[in-house]
Formats: C-alpha cells, sequence, structure tokens
C-alpha cells in the first residue's frame, strides 16, 4: 500500500475558554482518526494548538493583572495537561502566538494582497471613550431594534430572534464597563472573500458531508461579503505589516495555527511541512463542530486557494453533546466538569462511548449517564474484557500461561472476524464509528457464547488438551478485538500488547497465530463503572454549579435596578393574560435560543408562539405545563413564522429563566387577573 501524507487537526481551543466535554469529543472523533490512520502504516501529522489572541483574551489578561503572553502560556499548559489526560497524544500542539505562525501569516497576507484580493475601506463601529476601544459584538448590549426589548445582545435578540448589527442597537453599552458607546469612523483591510465564489460553490460539496453542503448552498444565492481582516488597537494578535495600529482578526490567525503547527512537528522529525501542505500527493483532514462552519468552508479554503496550499481533502462536522446536566441542571445541578469525571473515572469509557455514538452525521449526541454506565458495563467490560479476563486467568490457572493451537472447530469464527478487517477499515475511513463498535461487539457476543456453550470450567478436569484450544481460541478473539479497537482504546491495547509479550499492534498484527506464545499473568484490565462514581461525579458538579450561581447572583445584585414607573388599573387591564397550555413544543431549525410552541387557549384554535427560553428548557419540560400568556400581543413576523403571543418567565436569562405556571385547577384560557 502506498503511504500517504495526512494531516489531521481537531480545532484549535480558545484559550480564554474553559474545555468542555464538547471539546473531548471533537479530540475523541481526530485522533480515532488519525490513530486508525497511523495503524494503516501511513505518515500522519495529528497537531494542533490554542487559539492564543483576540479581545476576550487581552481583557481577561488585564482582570488578571498579567501580560497576555503569561496569560495565554499558563492556560495553554493546562488544557493541554487536560487533553493528555484524556489520552490525546498530539504530533505537535503550539499556540497561535508563536513566530513560526506569525510568519506564515504574514506568508498569507502578502500572497492575499499579490492576488488584489485585499481591499481597505472606511467603516462605522462603536466605541467606548471610557476604555479606549473598538468594541466586538458580544461586548456590546443595546435596545433590539425590533421588538424594542431592552439589555440584548450585539448581534441578536433572546426577546425575538432577530439579528442585525450592533450598530443598530438603540442605546449602546459596553458589556464590561457599561458605559454608553459612541460610532467613530476606522479604517479597516477586508479580504475580497467573492473574488473566490465561483471555486467555492464547486468546493464545498465535495469536500464535506451533504447535510453540511446544503445547509452551506444559501450563501451562494448571493455575492459572499467581503471579510474584515483587521481590528485596531488595543488589539492582542499580530500587527498588519506597514499598518501600525492595526492587528489581525484572530480569526485569521487561527486556522493558520494548523499549518505553523504541523512545521513544529515536522521540525522535530526532520521532515518538510510543504510536503504535508504543498504536495499535491498529501492530505488534509479538518474535524470541527457545526458552529464554526462558515470559517471552516468558505475564508478557510479561500485563503488557501490564494496562497498556494492544499485546501482541505475534507472538512468532518460533528454535532453538539446535549449532557442530562444541561436538561436537570436547575433542580439538581447535574452537568460535570471534565476534572470530577478524571477524578472518578477511566477516559477511555468516554472514549468508548462517543465511539459509540459517532457516525459521518453532525448529529447531536445526547450524553445520559445511564446509557454511557450501560454501554461501558455491558458491552465494553461485560463482552469484550470479559474475553481477556475469563481466557487469561484460566490459562495461567491449568497451563502456566501457555497458549496451544486453537480449537479447530472455531476456525470459522476466527476467520470471520479477520475477514471483517476491511470492512471495519472503511468504517474508521468514513468516520462510522458507531458502526466499528457494533460489529466488533457483535463478535464479542458471539466469541462469549461460543465459551460458554463448552463449559470448558467442567471439561477441564476430563478433557484439558482440548481446553487449552478452547482458551487459545478465546484469547485469539479477544486480542484481535483490541487490535480493531486500538484507535479508540489506546491504553486498552496498550496493555494488551504487554498481557502478551507482544509489539505495537497495527492493522498489520492481524492473523497471528497465539500457537506455543506465553502470556504474561493476568491484571485488571478495565472495571465496572460502579454507581458511586457517578454520584461523586454529580456531587462535584452540584458543588460547581452552586458556586457559580452564588457569584452570579452577586455580580446582579451589584448592577442598579431602576424604578418602574407606576401604572393605574386601566393600563393594566388593557394586558389581556391568560392561561395556556402547552400541547407541543419543539426545536427551531436554525434558531438556538427559540423554542416553538403550539399552545392551547381554550379556544378551538391553537396559538404559535417562539419563545426565547430554549436555554433553560427542553421541548419534554415544557409538553402538558400549563403557563401564564399574554393573549392580546400583537402578533409578530419573525423568520420562522408567526408568533401569536408570549409566554411569561421570571430571570436573568440563560439557564435561569422561570416559566410562570399557574396553580393546580386553572384552566387553558382563564384569565389572569
Ligand atoms: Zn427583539
Amino acid at each position: 500500500m502506498k503511504k500517504r501524507n495526512i494531516v489531521v487537526t481537531p480545532a484549535l481551543p480558545y484559550v480564554n475558554s474553559r474545555l468542555h466535554i464538547g471539546h473531548i469529543l471533537e479530540h475523541t472523533q481526530s485522533h480515532i482518526w488519525a490513530s486508525f490512520q497511523k495503524m494503516r502504516g501511513h505518515n500522519v501529522k495529528f497537531v494542533c494548538a490554542g487559539d492564543s489572541h483576540g479581545t476576550p483574551i487581552m481583557l481577561s489578561a488585564r482582570a488578571a493583572g498579567v501580560p497576555e503572553k503569561d496569560y495565554i502560556g499558563q492556560i495553554n499548559k493546562q488544557q493541554l495537561q487536560t487533553l493528555n489526560d484524556f489520552g490525546f497524544e498530539y504530533d505537535n500542539y503550539s499556540s497561535t502566538d508563536t513566530e513560526t505562525n506569525k510568519k506564515f501569516v504574514y506568508e498569507f497576507y502578502n500572497k492575499m494582497k499579490e492576488s488584489d484580493a485585499i481591499e481597505k475601506r472606511t467603516i462605522d463601529q462603536l466605541y467606548c471613550e471610557k476604555e479606549q476601544m473598538f468594541l466586538p459584538d458580544r461586548f456590546v448590549k443595546g435596545t433590539c431594534p425590533k421588538c424594542g426589548a431592552e439589555d440584548q445582545n450585539g448581534d441578536s435578540c433572546d426577546n425575538c430572534g432577530a439579528t442585525y448589527s450592533p450598530m443598530d442597537l438603540g442605546n449602546p453599552r459596553s458589556v464590561t464597563s457599561g458605559e454608553k458607546l459612541v460610532v467613530k469612523k476606522s479604517e479597516h483591510i477586508f479580504f475580497k472573500l467573492n473574488n473566490y465564489r465561483d471555486f467555492l460553490k464547486e468546493w464545498l460539496p465535495a469536500h464535506t458531508s451533504k447535510e453540511i453542503a446544503n445547509k452551506m448552498k444559501e450563501w451562494f444565492n448571493e455575492d459572499l461579503r467581503d471579510w474584515d481582516i483587521s481590528r485596531d488597537k488595543p488589539y492582542f494578535g499580530f500587527e498588519v505589516p506597514d499598518e501600525p495600529g492595526k492587528y489581525f482578526y484572530v480569526w485569521l490567525d487561527a486556522p493558520v495555527g494548523y499549518i505553523s503547527s504541523t512545521a513544529e512537528a515536522c521540525a522535530k522529525t526532520g521532515e518538510d511541512v510543504n510536503d504535508y501542505w504543498k504536495n499535491s500527493d498529501s492530505e488534509v483532514y479538518h474535524f470541527i463542530g457545526k458552529d464554526i462552519i462558515y470559517f471552516h468552508t468558505l475564508f478557510w479554503p479561500a485563503m488557501l486557494k490564494v496562497s498556494g496550499f492544499n485546501t482541505p481533502n475534507r472538512v468532518f462536522v460533528h454535532g453538539f453533546v446535549n449532557t442530562e446536566g444541561e436538561k436537570i441542571s436547575k433542580s439538581k445541578g447535574n452537568s460535570f466538569t471534565l476534572k470530577s469525571y478524571l477524578d472518578n473515572l477511566d477516559s477511555q469509557y468516554l472514549r468508548y462511548y462517543f465511539a459509540t455514538k459517532l457516525s459521518s452525521k453532525p448529529n447531536d449526541i445526547e450524553f445520559t449517564f445511564e446509557d454511557f454506565m450501560q454501554r461501558v458495563n455491558s458491552d465494553l467490560v461485560g463482552k469484550l474484557i470479559n474475553l481477556g479476563s475469563r481466557g487469561a486467568q484460566m490459562l495461567h490457572k491449568n497451563f502456566a500461561g501457555k497458549c496451544s493451537e486453537i480449537d479447530p472447530n472455531s476456525s470459522e469464527l476466527i476467520n470471520d472476524f479477520i475477514k471483517a478487517s476491511e470492512e471495519i477499515a472503511g468504517f474508521y475511513e468514513a468516520t462510522e464509528f458507531s458502526k466499528v463498535t457494533t460489529l466488533v461487539r457483535d463478535f464479542t457476543d458471539k466469541s462469549n457464547q461460543y465459551f460458554d456453550s463448552l463449559e470448558p470450567w467442567k471439561l477441564v478436569k476430563t478433557d484439558p488438551e482440548q481446553v487449552q484450544k478452547i482458551l487459545t481460541t478465546l484469547l485469539t478473539l479477544f486480542k484481535t478485538a483490541v487490535i480493531y479497537l486500538k484507535p479508540i482504546l489506546p491504553q486498552l491495547a496498550k496493555d494488551t500488547e504487554d498481557l502478551f509479550n507482544d509489539t505495537p499492534y497495527s492493522w498489520d498484527s492481524l492473523g497471528f497465530s497465539l500457537a506455543g506464545k506465553e502470556i504474561k499473568p493476568y491484571k485488571h484490565l478495565m472495571k465496572r463503572i460502579d454507581k458511586k462514581q457517578i454520584e461523586a461525579i454529580r456531587n462535584d458538579a452540584s458543588n460547581v454549579t452552586k458556586s457559580t450561581k452564588a457569584k452570579d447572583s452577586k455580580a446582579k445584585k451589584e448592577k442598579p435596578s431602576a424604578t418602574p414607573k407606576e401604572i393605574s388599573i386601566d393600563d393594566f387591564i388593557k394586558v389581556d393574560l391568560r392561561v395556556a397550555e402547552v400541547v407541543k413544543a419543539e426545536h427551531v431549525e436554525g434558531a438556538d435560543k427559540l423554542l416553538q410552541l403550539t399552545l392551547n387557549v381554550g379556544e378551538e384554535k391553537t396559538r404559535n408562539v417562539f419563545a426565547g427560553i430554549k436555554s433553560a428548557y427542553t421541548p419534554e419540560d415544557l409538553t402538558g405545563k400549563y403557563v401564564a400568556f399574554v393573549y392580546n400581543l400583537k402578533p409578530r413576523k419573525m423568520k420562522f413564522g408567526m408568533s401569536e403571543g408570549m409566554v411569561l418567565a421570571a430571570g436573568a436569562g440563560g439557564k435561569d429563566l422561570f416559566v410562570i405556571s399557574p396553580d393546580k385547577g386553572a384552566k387553558p384560557g382563564d384569565k389572569i387577573k
């Protein structure tokens, strides 16, 4: 087989945000894929880096009172440690703030200039006089230009779901200083993305999944907007050459980190980075979440195209992880931290669990402890580990750890398992990992049945020679399964290599014979998950939730609250409030904050309402619930359809949103007075 040069990357974790279970999913997916390619004998660079620039980092470093370099250096180290603790091994893990990355960023910029893909333009932006800086969208709040709701985000409204430019907000203020913002002009540098529209339109569907290509199609209905790639000082990033006071936007230099990290990996082995990024035979694969598709399927390939680097062979996109904690954190606080997981459980359990859920489709994954325990205890420990522990322990007890020929009656079972190797390799190649775990689990199932049906623990008294063969068969099946699962369970593979006195397994290790081989005494490979371990993680999590809640409420209290203006009873009765029953609640395709509710308001016809409460409720939480409802609110046309009324809720927003419900006895349609 021809050796391929392959670069594999997860997205670069942002240094200013906490690593969470979604990162573990992404690194699991990309690491499994990279490890599989290594097992097949290819030249693989599995690289990553901390995404280390931008305003949030600058402000956090200021708040912590340390230079930005120190701040990112420290967090980058912690993040890498956590990732290593989960068993991820990189050929290089860098930071986007290195000299190597700067050199590549300048190369990109010069090529863009040479290709006439750069343009300067003066734009209006919100500026904070007090902080003496232009503020990005996420640091701006104000009144929604569509519905008039106060205290809305810089780019979208939680109340009505509208999206807009922060320039359109009424009464814009700084999130950090609370200061009123002014409009100021500034010259920015733009990348003329539309120059590459035809290229991207053709490239995109061929290099990502059907689902993603369909989702992105609408962008090509119009011209692609130019991309603003500069930010004014103060900014933490690389200064633009010959443009004092202007810096590259963090999203320009972040993906270049894929290349600079590969260059550092190549420097370690004496290879040339161009053999991975400029040679037409080499291959590049990115694994990303569905929230950053735009950057990876439009800006990034266009940048690579301009600069003469290879464009990605494939951008693999995964969904989000919904943990049960997010659903029930309000009552029990069950979301968990990575640290509490690692303190209590083997990292491989989570890798295995994710593998059983991962396919080539960008579907969300519902994580529940119940399902997690079931998969690990029943499939991984109960079926796979069971083969190894029974086989090895009995072989040592009765035959001093010495293997024989296999049981001749089992050769079909073994051959079938070996014959599946190219099918399994195909599943790995196509990122259909759940098909790998299902296929291997079915074989381990059959292997246990084979063993149980022969009752070797009885047979050993009358026909020990046959039992030695049965045990050798069992261990052959076990070792084959471990080789197949090595990309998913690297530590188990190492421990198994040790048990059998083997060198590291590759795909070529399949089809081995154990005849005459002596194995080491069995040591524990993996244990079942105990309910107590799950409880410990849950308890840790509720402590975390409680303490952050306490902090949040303190921050809120410090905000001055305006005294509301008094109204007369006549004003009040203008609002027709009624009890409504939630008949149906659903997610809204493309809306991050909204749920679509079908309400019974005591009339023949139901009402359709879009409510911005997705951050705190799932559809299941709401179905069947009675809620307080504004009956005579003028219907509003929203992006997703008409909203006919409003459901009332209390709380600060985010997870702290509480729908108002009547006491028992109230009926749909009852007036609230
Ligand atoms: Zn609004």
